[in-house]
């Protein structure tokens, strides 16, 4: 279960992320990156909500390091990481504080 209360996430826009297909990112703590020509949803910041809680389980190096030797494994619609965030999206805990980190961008 996340820990709602003290996650701190702030979504940053971006032109671009690699691959060229991919409309958000976590690549760093607590920071979601959200390319600029995508308006993002609650299910979106869900989905990604997962994954900063996955950075805070593993720490930096070791979910990026997990990440890759997966993607390579698993390939990306199998790949564990993703599946677990695919649940999260319809998780009403992460989907309560993707509403709040959205409101927090247009405060
Ligand atoms: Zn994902």
């Amino acid at each position: 279960m996340p820990t709602v209360d003290r996650l701190i996430v702030r979504i940053i826009r971006v032109p671009f992320l690699v691959p060229r297909w991919a409309i958000a990112q976590v690549l760093l703590p607590n920071t979601i990156f959200v390319r600029e020509d995508i308006e993002p949803t609650v299910t979106l910041i869900a989905h990604e909500l997962v994954h900063v809680h996955q950075l805070k389980r593993y720490g930096l190096m070791r979910y990026w390091l997990r990440y890759l030797t997966l993607l390579i494994s698993s390939g990306y619609e199998d790949h564990p990481m993703e599946v677990e965030a695919r649940v999260g999206e319809s998780d009403p805990v992460y989907r309560r504080l993707a509403r709040r980190v959205l409101e927090e961008q247009h405060a």
